[in-house]
């Protein structure tokens, strides 16, 4: 199979380090991906293809890390935000846009009373924080080990320029432990403000893991009797699980939900929902943003959910997924690979089993996207409503072809 040129991306990446910090920074960097092997910049995007400044084109497995749940320029969507750009996005004041939106997402969110608006995953998370801390008088937050809850200082995942101060209310605790999780709050009696989980674990260079049978029950009980507010993290999950929030299918009923990412398939947005108990440690807590009023994207987000709805986005997503985890499972046992391939199958993640050093999956995912399929090999992966079975059927091709390229060591 022919592979791909990439001299432009590299060569603007050079470019690019020389006025730009890193070049590209955070997990889109190449360096994070396979070097080399994978693109550094886009041009544009259909459905689910993108197209590379060398003229590549891909089949896209990572949606703009989930963004892009209906697939990339999605008409409606699309028409929905060109209508309120012709009116105007940054205004003084917030636009009719905005109880619109705050009504759909009351309306669909399963359990929650109110709804605020931000524009990165990070700004909901940290103002969840707030509130948890504002509502209860408490201090500690206890996170999911390994999980990502955005890039603001409480839980960013670099150190550096971080004084260690940011973290001192910050603790952790293994993802379906429960025994960890309450011995956290029996060793800080009266001070869990809140517990911040996602709906499964996603963390990256690791396994994705389901709820255990009972985690979330039991969870839930303990932290209404210990008062500790629950906080659900559906960024990366929401809209794709379940279109009521991710909570539904795993049965918790969340105090505050956040969302971002899928809910304006790629415009950019972010959501927090919470229990009419919190509101008012909601209002008390100072939150904005010269962005979060745009109406753009608010004008986007109604006309991605209404199509979330139509077309029962999470069971689409879950047919495509296992038609691409059936394919792969299968080629991996042909050329003799164990692989664990966890996660739901709307976002799966696969690596080699006892690739410790990932060096295996880099090779096979880097030879992927030579070859048109932009996987990615730490992170979880994401299906859209746009992929076809054609898509599925070549990157079965290809993947065909990489396991061979692994099976003979690159
Ligand atoms: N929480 C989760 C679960 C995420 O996946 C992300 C983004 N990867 C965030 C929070 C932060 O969102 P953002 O990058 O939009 O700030």
């Amino acid at each position: 199979m022919k592979t791909y040129d990439l001299s432009a991306s590299y060569r603007m990446f050079e470019e690019a380090k020389k006025i730009v910090p890193n070049g590209i920074y955070g997990p889109r960097s190449p360096y994070f991906l396979t070097y080399g092997s994978y693109p550094c910049f886009f041009t544009h995007g259909k459905g689910s293809h993108v197209w590379d400044v060398d003229g590549n084109e891909y089949i896209d497995y990572m949606c703009s890390f989930g963004t892009n749940i209906l697939g990339m320029n999605h008409p409606e969507v699309d028409a929905a935000a060109l209508e309120q750009q012709r009116r105007g996005d940054s205004f003084t004041l917030p636009t009719d846009r905005w109880n619109i939106l705050a009504e759909t997402m009351v309306d669909q969110i399963d359990g929650q009373d109110w709804v605020a608006f931000g524009k990165n995953g990070s700004d909901v998370t940290t103002y969840a924080t707030s509130i948890a801390r504002q509502h209860t008088g408490r201090k500690l937050i206890v996170t999911v080990r390994g999980a990502y809850n955005g890039s603001h200082f409480w839980c960013s995942h670099g150190g550096a320029g971080v004084p260690p101060e940011y973290r001192a209310h910050v603790t952790d605790f293994a993802f379906n432990d429960l025994d960890e999780f309450k011995s956290i709050a029996k060793k800080n009696p009266g001070d869990v403000a809140a517990v911040m989980l996602t709906p499964h674990h996603h963390p990256a260079m690791a396994d994705q893991a389901l709820p255990a049978e009972g985690f979330y029950r039991e969870l839930e009980a303990f932290c209404r009797k210990e008062g500790i507010v629950i906080i659900m993290d559906d960024i990366r999950c929401g809209f794709r699980m379940h279109e009521r929030g991710s909570h539904v299918l795993y049965g918790i009923d969340p105090d505050l939900v956040c969302f971002g990412k899928a809910m304006a398939n790629g415009y950019p947005i972010a959501a927090i929902t919470g229990k009419a108990a919190l509101k008012p440690a909601a209002e008390a807590v100072f939150f904005t943003g010269t962005h979060f009023f745009a109406a753009v994207p608010m004008a986007a987000a109604v006309a991605a959910i209404s199509v979330i709805n139509r077309e029962k986005a999470p069971g689409r997503l879950t047919e495509l997924g296992e038609m691409l985890r059936t394919g792969l499972l299968a080629q991996a046992e042909k050329h003799g690979f164990d692989v664990r391939y966890t996660g739901p199958p709307a976002m799966p993640f696969m690596r080699f089993d006892g690739d410790d050093d990932y060096s295996k999956n880099r090779l096979f995912c880097g030879e992927a996207a030579k070859r048109g399929i932009f996987l990615h090999p730490h992170h979880n992966w994401f299906v859209c409503l746009s992929h076809t079975r054609d898509d599925i059927a070549r990157t079965l091709e290809v993947a065909d072809e990489c396991f061979d390229i692994v099976r003979k060591g690159g």
